[in-house]
């Protein structure tokens, strides 16, 4: 007897969790009705947090302008969709009541609108009014918008949701490391932080933790750190000099994660900040959040001297050239695929994505005339015109017409493209219609709108080998992952456009300065931590 009830307790214990699930598994709609009540018997203590925010880095050196479609919003549960770790099972899903209301993500591009930047505002706000009132609000921001006519967009956007929601609420912001965070943003946020790694490796994860560390205050009653430090940096770089792949950005950001698992302190970020943007609030700032002040302080002046003090050492993450020595040094190399970048209209930086002057100059040279040159993948230009003839012409066909300098015509006219339609793909997010037009030895990506070129398949799903090409040449900074990995030799090649690399071709006239490296010889800033009041205060 005692047997059978102890062998009965095991079997209860080893097989009860999979039971369980396996109940579930059978009955769908009584695992929802469990979930309900739970959720409904819980609601009392599970905290209420809103989700929202929009992210784009823009330049205020390129023509283009952003609509609102290019922030594809999402709104209410769509909203999850844009976070894996808040996927229905997750845990993370579990530990609130959750309210999405609207998160925008926009390729880079051209300042926004105010039409555009008000009426995605007044979307959120709206929303935020209707479902209040909240415990906490994840605000997922790039931390670069340019919005024309109104300065520190991410810091309005926070002032007006602070209206709404009140100065109780816990707000974490979640950046890219590109963006830039005034004192007022700064102000409005309680816990605050960024990308560690550039390229952004570690993008979902920093959302995550933004999530995570927002949960962890609300559910230990903590609330707000009660210290903020804000330090302003005197510099200005591309993002190009600052890969964290390499010295100094390596050394200065490993730094980061250590500095903010200490006792007392609740998470720390620094920020490169944008440079194509011509506002007092572009240059480097490194913030440390947490409950001890003297750490919080501390920890926050160290990072920022580590920054200063390793300014000479920023160069760029590539050997860099002008075009034609870019082009000649890949003709004459005997290492392939040899990546150019086209870096002056990265669209993923800022530029108008449809600057013709690099695809003139490749085609005008005499090595790609003929079918027999070296072969050369051009990543891309927009032509919707041109789309419309390769579309009407068909594969293996000739087409005859323009692509180009429709937004940015700055540098040259739209470019004349005649050869032979190779594919044409449609239903790409971005490019939506993509065709390959080769011509003499070039192959000649055009989209119907802009789109960056980061992935293999971006390439291979158009019939293009790039690991076969003698020379791949893109609109892009420093080589995402996957380009870099399948590189022979590779030149960043400084290339007119919005986002042009040598800062010193640009017209500032509103930064702070002096900055660095713009400026020479200034004395030793003041790199004291400066003590945000807190959001209620
Ligand atoms: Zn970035």
């Amino acid at each position: 007897m005692k047997l059978a009830l102890t062998f009965l307790f095991s079997f209860y214990l080893i097989f009860s969790p999979p039971l369980t699930v396996l109940w579930e598994k059978i009955t769908g709609a009584t695992k929802q009705k469990v979930e309900k009540s739970s959720l409904t018997y819980t609601s009392q203590k599970l905290p209420r947090i809103a989700i929202a925010g929009l992210a784009i880095e823009s330049s205020t050196f390129s023509p283009a302008l952003t609509q609102e479609a290019a922030f594809q919003a999402k709104y209410g549960a769509a909203v999850y969709t844009a976070y894996p770790f808040m996927s229905p099972d997750s845990s993370l899903r579990k530990r609130a009541i959750w309210i999405p209301t609207i998160v925008g993500k926009s390729l880079p591009g051209g300042a926004v609108t105010r039409e555009a930047y008000e009426s995605l505002v007044r979307k959120t706000l709206d929303s935020l009014k209707k479902n209040g009132p909240y415990d906490g609000l994840f605000f997922d921001i790039h931390g670069a918008m340019s919005v024309v006519g109104l300065d520190d967009p991410e810091g309005d956007f926070i002032s007006r949701i602070r209206e709404v929601i009140g100065k109780e609420v816990l707000v974490s912001t979640s950046m890219d490391l590109h963006g830039n965070v005034s004192w007022r943003l700064a102000q409005n946020t309680d816990l605050i932080t960024c990308y560690r790694m550039a390229p952004h490796e570690d993008a979902m994860q920093t959302k995550k933790r933004a999530v995570e560390n927002l949960l962890a205050r609300l559910e230990s009653g903590k609330g707000k750190p009660a210290y903020k430090a804000w330090i302003p940096i005197p510099i200005l770089l591309p993002g190009e000099k600052t890969s964290t792949r390499i010295e100094p950005a390596k050394t200065i950001y490993q730094a980061v994660a250590p500095t903010a698992a200490q006792p007392g302190i609740v998470d720390a970020a620094i920020w490169v900040g944008y440079a194509w943007a011509d506002e007092p609030r572009n240059h480097a700032v490194v913030m440390v959040t947490g409950d001890d002040q003297n750490k919080v302080k501390q920890a926050a002046e160290q990072l920022a001297k580590s920054f200063w003090n390793a300014r000479s050492g920023f160069s760029f993450v590539a050997p860099t050239g002008t075009l034609k020595e870019s082009l000649d040094k890949a003709i004459a190399s005997n290492k392939h695929p040899y990546f150019i970048s086209d870096s002056g209209d990265n669209p993923t930086a800022g530029g108008a994505g449809d600057v013709t002057w690099t695809l003139r100059e490749i085609l005008a040279r005499p090595e790609f005339k003929t079918d027999n040159g070296p072969s050369l993948i051009y990543a891309s230009i927009p032509g919707p015109n041109l789309v419309k003839k390769a579309i009407a012409a068909g594969v293996g066909n000739q087409v005859d017409g323009e692509a180009g300098a429709q937004v940015d015509a700055r540098f040259a006219p739209p470019v004349r493209l005649a050869g032979k339609v190779e594919a044409i793909e449609y239903g790409d997010k971005n490019a939506e219609t993509e065709v390959v037009v080769k011509v003499g030895s070039v192959h000649v990506i055009v989209t119907q709108k802009r789109k960056p070129y980061h992935k293999e398949i971006d390439f291979t799903r158009l019939g293009l080998n790039p690991r076969k090409s003698d020379i791949v040449v893109v609109k892009i900074g420093y080589l995402e992952p996957e380009l870099y990995a399948m590189r022979a030799d590779w030149l960043l090649a400084l290339t007119p456009g919005g986002v042009d690399q040598n800062l010193e071709r640009l017209p500032y006239r509103r930064i702070k300065r002096p900055m660095f490296p713009l400026d020479k010889n200034f004395k030793e800033p003041d790199l004291s931590a400066k003590m945000v009041p807190l959001a209620n205060k």
